[in-house]
């Protein structure tokens, strides 16, 4: 892009004003420490002219040997040495405070909290979550809007996820769909409303043991410069030293068949950091990423939208090995892509932040709404 779109002058541009502008703030601290350094260096030096032109007196009166004489140099000549490292040493310290302060806030930081307005229960009060959601997942008239943002985002929102089932989450770009998963998963809680587990709000629950209960894979998930069963292994990560299992995990993903024809098999380096490091194509990645998902124990599993890059055969292929995969697990998922979202059991349609339609792929074509106008529009386009 740098090169296509002839970028260099004003990349450069703009890194050379931050830059100057650093250097400048910088110069400017250094020319003040400089000449406070010299205004002191004065001072001691009239200090000490004063020290020897009242000695040199002393021994012209006669009042002061030779020796005496050497001795006040000497000790005036020391004494301003220490004295002008006792600065240097007083400074430094000084300096090293003002960090050792940001150093322990930066320790006092709450990890839990630090991604928004999130409420936690001292862990004596926190209820144990369910081992094995029974009923399901509800939002109960859920709003939100971010933390640094008064834009309300999701409005009213109330739906249910039924246990077991397999939803689809539709709407157009900017609809709120990634935020229902960010409350969905307490990245965030709800401005107003409650997410609630089998009837139990889940700020009552403990926050970990929340976030344990679901694995999601974002459209932006990690790439991470690991082994390939390393990578994998990033969707549980108590399979990490269990060859078997995590080949048993690309089997069902179907992602086996791409590590086979990797140099190192399961143990081939990815990532370009490293000389020897393969790099995947953007499909492959968002297999691997996804047979993260199919590595998971977690009860309720979230895709979202991490297959864009897949052509919608293999985007439904992989749909469908995992929701076989996944038999147990409540599945919730985004797609773009209506043969996808036709195989859900339950259909939620958003649309600027509210529950515009839900249902089956059945009844929402003969709802005619907003649904079924987006569905046709897409098999229009597929011919
Ligand atoms: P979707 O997943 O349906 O494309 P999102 O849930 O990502 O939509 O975004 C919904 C709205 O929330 C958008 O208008 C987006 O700009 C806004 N939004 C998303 N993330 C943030 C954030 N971290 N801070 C502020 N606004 C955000």
């Amino acid at each position: 892009e740098l090169r296509l779109f002839s970028l260099k002058d004003f990349v450069l541009g703009r890194f050379t004003k931050y830059a100057k502008q650093v250097i400048d703030a910088n110069m400017k601290v250094h020319i003040k420490i400089t000449s406070l350094g010299q205004a002191c260096d004065v001072l001691s030096l009239v200090g000490v002219a004063g020290i020897y032109t009242y000695a040199v007196i002393e021994a012209v009166g006669g009042r002061a040997s030779p020796g005496d004489l050497l001795l006040v140099f000497n000790a005036t000549m020391q004494s301003r040495q220490m004295l002008f490292g006792l600065v240097v040493q007083v400074g430094g310290s000084f300096q090293e405070l003002l960090m050792a302060t940001r150093y322990f806030q930066f320790l006092d930081t709450d990890p839990l909290t630090v991604q928004g307005s999130l409420t936690r229960l001292p862990p004596s009060e926190a209820l144990p979550v369910p081992d094995s959601i029974r009923k399901g997942v509800e939002f109960r008239h859920v709003s939100f809007s971010y933390p640094e943002n008064e834009r309300t985002v999701l409005r009213d929102l109330s739906f249910f996820i039924p246990a077991g089932s397999r939803v689809a989450i539709v709407g157009q770009n900017g609809a709120g769909k990634t935020t229902v998963i960010k409350l969905l998963t307490r990245l965030y809680d709800p401005v107003e409303g409650e997410v609630l587990v089998d009837g139990e709000n889940v700020k009552h629950f403990s926050l970990m043991e929340v976030r344990r209960m679901f694995s999601v894979v974002f459209q932006d998930y990690v790439e991470y410069d690991l082994t390939v069963a390393e990578n994998i292994a990033v969707g549980n990560i108590d399979l990490l030293d269990s060859s078997e299992e995590i080949i048993k995990v690309a089997k069902n993903s179907g992602f086996h068949r791409v590590v086979e024809k990797l140099p190192d098999g399961y143990d081939t380096m990815l990532g370009k950091e490293y000389e020897e490091g393969t790099n995947l194509s953007g499909g492959e990645w968002q297999h691997l990423a996804v047979t993260r998902a199919f590595a998971s124990d977690a009860q309720v599993l979230v895709l979202d939208e991490p297959t864009a890059a897949l052509d919608a055969l293999r985007e439904h292929e992989l749909y469908e090995r995992f929701s076989r995969a996944a038999e147990d697990q409540t599945v919730v998922f985004i797609s773009h892509r209506f043969s996808t979202v036709r195989m859900a059991d339950l259909i939620i349609v958003i649309e600027e932040g509210e529950v515009q339609e839900v249902g089956s792929h059945e009844e929402l074509l003969n709802m005619d709404g907003m649904y079924a106008k987006m569905f046709r529009t897409q098999a229009d386009r597929y011919g």
